[in-house]
């Protein structure tokens, strides 16, 4: 890492993914999620699914990690996995039509959006942002990176969630309500999206809790699986 003498610490460097066939890295630049973007997901979060515009959130770039183990955070007792398939973008672009979105796309990965589900219902209820509930240090585990020049376009297929080896999750990616086109073209109203920018397209039924020493497998047909074991707290 090349450091700017001028800086008053070093900063960090950049998140970068592994790309499947490739020794070259893709640079992640911000993380946008999607909520409730399978209807049966939406009805047991307590929501009537219908094709509402899709929300999102965001999480910091440094949130994304791709290893096999990652902390269980500190101030939660309910720390939950929500399998997703994620989307990397390879182009700017904004006001992007649903037609064009395709082209933004560079590649795909199974992606866990990691929650404090009572800190994150605990919000909710009080009409105050989902921060501390989402946008947690390694809370946004991601396999490799496959390009779509390499796999194609992946708007079905299954989607598979086990916990120790016990099927949680398990739907397929053609029941999202937004199609991963529909998403881009939707958040390049607001922002001027970026390469490097990670979009997590929501998460299927089944979210549970995880426990420290708990083995999470995420499969999306045609991606490689993302394997994560849930580690003790930080001290
Ligand atoms: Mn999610």
């Amino acid at each position: 890492m090349t450091s700017d003498a001028n800086l008053v610490f070093e900063a960090s460097p950049a998140v970068t993914l592994a790309i499947a066939g490739s020794d070259h890295r893709f640079p992640v630049r911000r993380v946008f999620c999607i909520g409730r973007n399978y209807a049966a997901h939406a009805r047991e979060m307590g929501h009537d699914p219908d094709r509402e515009p899709p929300f999102f959130f965001t999480k910091w770039a440094e949130t994304v990690v791709q290893a096999s183990a990652v902390p269980y955070p500190p101030e939660t007792r309910n720390y939950q996995y929500e399998g997703e398939l994620v989307v990397a973008l390879g182009k700017p672009g904004r006001a992007i039509r649903v037609e064009e979105a395709r082209a933004h796309i560079f590649g795909y990965a199974a992606g866990l959006d990691m929650t404090r589900r009572d800190l994150q219902l605990a919000a909710k209820e009080l009409g105050r942002p989902w921060d501390v509930g989402k946008n947690v240090e390694a809370s946004a585990p991601v396999g490799l990176l496959h390009r779509v020049a390499d796999i194609g376009r992946l708007d079905a297929g299954p989607i598979v969630l086990r916990v120790n080896g016990v099927v949680k999750q398990q739907s397929d990616i053609s029941q999202m309500l937004w199609s991963s086109e529909e998403i881009i073209a939707h958040l390049s109203r607001y922002y001027v999206l970026q390469p490097g920018d990670l979009i997590f397209t929501g998460t299927p039924e089944g979210v549970g809790a995880v426990q420290p020493g708990d083995r999470i497998e995420l499969a999306i047909d045609g991606l490689e699986p993302l394997r994560v074991e849930i580690t003790s707290p930080l001290e």
